[in-house]
Formats: C-alpha cells, structure tokens, sequence
C-alpha cells in the first residue's frame, strides 16, 4: 500500500477508533458502564475527526498529520519532565506501637472488667469515642444500617476460619535442621508463597519499628511485652476481586475482606509449617493475630508504597490486596525498599479517598511528621465508629482508589505512565474522574459471585 497522507489518516482513524472500543468492551467486562460509555465516545469522536480530515485536499490532510504527529511527540516528550517529586519517607517509625493502643484491640475491651478500667485508666483520652462506637450496632450486626442476612453469613464463616487458624500460627520444629544457600532458600520460599496463593512476595530485614511492643490481642497474654527475635519478615499479597471492592461501602466488601483475610492466613500459617518442618523457627502473622505490622513489613519488603488512605498500594492491584506475613530465621535474602515517588506525588494531587471517605477519616492536606516519620495521618477512631454503625467494614477508600482498577493491559499502561511521569499523573487524575466519576456510586451491592 502506497504510504500517502490520505492512507496514513485511515491508519490513525481505525487505530483510535479501535483503542476506543477494545477500551469499552473492556469495561463492560469489568462492569464500569460509564468507562465503557466513555471510552466508546472519545474513540468514535477522535476517529471520526481523523476521518473527516480525510475530506480534505493534499495540503490540508498533510498539515492534519504533521500536527498529530506534533501532538504524540509532545506527549512522549512531557512524559520525561521532571514535574511532581515528592519527598519520600526515609526511615522507619521512632517508637514500638503498643497492640493495645490500635483500634481492634481497644474495641475487644468489655466494660466491667479489669482490663477495660486499668486500659482506659491510662488513656482516657480513647474512653470516650471507643464507648460511643460500643454502642452502635456493630459489625455484621443485622441492625447494622447496611448489613443483610446472606452477606452477613458468608462472611462471619470466613472470620471463624480465620478465628481457627489463629491457634496454629506457630507449632514444633523438624529435629534435622535441612541445610542450605540463602539464594536457594529465597527462591524457595518466594515460589512456595506463590504456590500456595500469594499474588507476589517480598523478605524484609525484620526493624523494631515493625513488631508491637505489646500484646493487645490474638494468642498470648493481653499486656504482655513481645519478645520476637526473628530475623526476617516473608510479606505476601492476596488479591482482593475487584467487582466484590467496588460495592464498598455496602456488604459484599465486607465478605471479600473476609474470605481473603481467609486466604492470607492459610497462606501465611502453610508457609510458617513448611519452613517449620526444614528445621527453622517461624510465626504467621494473621489477622487478629499479629506482632508485627503488617502493612510496614510489606513497605520494607519491596511489595509497595503507603499512600494517603494508609493502606499499602501495590504496584498492580494498588490497595485491593490484603497482607499476610511470616516471620522466621530460615536464612534468607532481604528485598530492597524503594521509596515511590510516584506514589507519594499521586496521592498528594489525587485526594479521592478522602473525598469520598463517608467518616472523613482520611486527612486531605498535605503529609506530617506523626511517630518521626513523614505520613498522612487517618483517623482510625472515626473510620471504625462508621463500621460500626453500617455493620461493614466500609472499603469505600479501597473502592475509589485509581490504584484499585482490575490489573489488565488498559490499567496497567496508565499505572506505567503514573509511575513515570508528573504530567501523566495529572492526566491520569482528571482522566480517573471523566471516566469513572470524582464521586464512584458503589455498584453490584447485593452482589454474589
Ligand atoms: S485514592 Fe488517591 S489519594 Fe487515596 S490512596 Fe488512592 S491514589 Fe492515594
Ligand atoms: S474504610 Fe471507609 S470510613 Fe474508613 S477510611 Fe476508608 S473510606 Fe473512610
């Protein structure tokens, strides 16, 4: 085919007409109706204006062109400005966080008893909101504003599963210690976390600033100090199904926290046994039964970076992970963090969590200084009231996340441009908003896989 203006304007006119509806049938897969909308408007408008200029003589097709090619060459151009640095957090958290302190273990406290009256003795502070939020219904209650009967069921299953495992998170070591090169124990237990379930995998060099000071809840005694010696942290994700996270605030979020909640733990409490049964020491750390922090062990294994919600965002699924870990002294070989400045950038103009946060519980200014490290600060006394009174436990930050959509090819090449460029960022952002709205309606709320 001869290469004329004439053919090179049908090439681009079929191309982006093209884009447009692999983009819609994309998202009506994924069950984003206005993407699809959307994504069928922009590639029928810009095609069908490509197209038109072929109604143009020679000159006027050529100008059309050279101006197109202009635009893409600009574009590929902006994409290498050095706009939007952010200054990354360096350093972990000053202090050990006391398990006590953290709003799940607050909640578990029971008026009357002991250890309610010597907890709130020492922090008066929480008495207040912590008994205004025992008040409310709570959590899968049916006379929660949001909870339904079916819903309820399938996930109050999940949490005594997870309940269940929480006895074997730790066991009795192999006799003969297997022996071995940290490179092959790495490579081992990374594929065996993907074996069992995990979504990607990353070893961090356990800190003091990862682990409690104290018990506050799951096996052990309540107040006790954490002795964990263990060397290494094995952080893994679990992916969360994006349909279920987008009907946040509404139950079927609550179910899929529950079930993957379920998977980290099996997960975690399998890999702890495997590396138990080569002879070394190991802990899984599950929900309801952590000494570590999570989030924070995940942050240092190279799994993400932690954004304005205070969730981690992962570099595919953003937050719609959640996060297992085991600890242990099988000699191993650490990942390396990277701050994320692009993260840290695209949270700092982005702000959708917070502006859809029902509790307003996520800070919407600029990052502080909390702990001596730099971080948007969520108020997790408010969040956790709002569980409270819906019964779920909301997910509506996950859910609106640009992070959060699916990971398939569309997604991915805006995360790739996110990651690379200021100016992308910014696009990517008004783009998010176009396409899937500033304020995202929950959808499928009564939905069942
Ligand atoms: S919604 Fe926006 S501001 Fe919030 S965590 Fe996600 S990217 Fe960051
Ligand atoms: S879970 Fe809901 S209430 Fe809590 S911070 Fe996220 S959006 Fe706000």
């Amino acid at each position: 085919m001869i290469l004329t203006s004439f053919n090179l304007l049908l090439f681009l006119a079929g191309l982006v007409f093209c884009a447009g509806l692999a983009f819609a049938v994309l998202s009506l897969f994924e069950r984003e109706y206005r993407a699809a909308g959307m994504g069928t408007m922009a590639g029928t408008a810009a095609g069908g204006l490509i197209l038109l200029s072929t109604l143009l003589d020679q000159n006027g097709e050529k100008i059309v062109l050279v101006s197109l090619l202009g635009i893409l060459a600009a574009s590929i151009l902006f994409l290498f400005l050095p706009l939007g640095r952010a200054t990354p957090e360096r350093g972990e958290p000053a202090n050990q966080v006391d398990e006590r302190d953290i709003i799940f273990a607050r909640a578990r406290l029971e008026p009357g008893t002991e250890t309610y009256r010597q907890y709130y003795q020492t922090h008066p502070e929480y008495q207040k909101i912590d008994d205004t939020s025992r008040r409310q219904p709570g959590l899968l209650d049916p006379g929660a504003r949001l909870t339904d009967p079916l819903h309820s069921a399938a996930t109050a299953a999940s949490f005594a599963l997870t309940e269940a495992l929480r006895e074997a998170v730790d066991g009795p070591l192999a006799l003969d210690q297997t022996q071995g090169s940290p490179q092959d124990f790495t490579q081992t237990v990374k594929k065996l976390a993907r074996y069992y379930g995990a979504l990607d995998c990353g070893i961090a060099i356990l800190q003091p600033a990862h682990i409690y000071s104290h018990i506050g809840r799951g096996s052990g005694t309540y107040g006790e100090a954490i002795n964990l010696s263990h060397r290494f942290g094995i952080a893994f994700t679990v992916e969360m199904n994006p349909t279920m996270v987008r009907a946040a605030p509404y139950p079927p979020l609550t179910m899929e926290s529950g079930k993957q909640y379920v998977e980290a733990a099996r997960v975690a409490v399998q890999l702890a046994a495997a590396i138990r049964e080569l002879g070394y020491p190991a802990r899984a750390h599950i929900d309801g039964n952590y000494r570590v922090i999570a989030p924070l062990v995940a942050r240092s294994a190279g799994l993400g970076e932690i954004g304005r919600m205070g969730l981690l965002l992962t570099p595919r699924q953003g937050p719609r992970v959640r996060i297992g870990v085991v600890t242990t002294d099988l000699p191993l070989i650490a990942d390396t963090y990277r701050p994320d400045e692009s993260v840290l950038d695209f949270c700092r103009i982005c702000k959708k969590c917070a502006q859809n946060c029902p509790s307003q519980s996520i800070p919407q200014g600029e990052r502080q200084i909390d702990n001596g490290v730099l971080r948007w600060k969520i108020k997790p006394e408010s969040c956790y009231h709002y569980w409270t009174i819906v019964g779920t436990d909301c997910g509506k930050c996950m859910a609106v996340c640009p992070y959060s959509h699916p990971d398939n090819w569309a997604h991915n090449l805006v995360r790739w441009g996110i990651r690379r460029s200021g100016v992308f960022r910014r696009a990517a952002l008004l783009l998010d908003d176009l396409f899937y709205g500033k304020k995202p309606p929950a959808r499928d709320r009564s939905f069942l896989p």
